[in-house]
């Protein structure tokens, strides 16, 4: 089911239980800005998930709240990211999924990156 955007962060959504190592995760890379992970059920040969250090519910709560230094602290984080996973070749897609028509369903940001092959459709449904 899709979140509410505007609700309170929940700390106890999975993604906060896999940032306090409560659950485990297939990680890619962790800095002082972000931790990044297999995502459990992939869409695509690479599929990553890289989540902010911090109580940020979507996109629009961490551009709104977050301090501009973890703003540019967590892009760079995704741009690293993404050269570790060396798809900054061939190339890639990112994606946010933000509130309910934007179907997200887990309450702390996350940025999806695809890998690995060839995208076409920009919104399949
Ligand atoms: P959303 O629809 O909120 O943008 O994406 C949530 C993503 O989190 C989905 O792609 C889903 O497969 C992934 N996911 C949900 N629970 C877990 C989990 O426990 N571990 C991992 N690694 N990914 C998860």
């Amino acid at each position: 089911m899709p979140i509410d955007p505007r609700q309170p962060y929940d700390d106890s959504n999975i993604f906060a239980k896999i940032l306090r190592g409560e659950i485990p995760c297939n990680k890619v890379h962790e800095d002082e800005f972000c931790l990044a992970f297999h995502d459990i059920r992939p869409q695509a040969p690479i599929h990553v998930l890289v989540i902010p250090k911090g109580a940020y519910v979507s996109w629009d709560d961490f551009t709104a709240q977050a301090p501009d230094a973890m703003i540019a602290g967590f892009i760079r984080s995704v741009g690293t990211v993404t050269r570790l996973l060396e798809v900054d070749g061939p190339g890639y897609r990112l994606m946010v999924n933000m509130g309910t028509f934007g179907h997200q369903e887990v309450p702390h940001l996350h940025v999806h990156i695809f890998g690995g092959r060839q995208f076409y459709q920009m919104i399949p449904d």
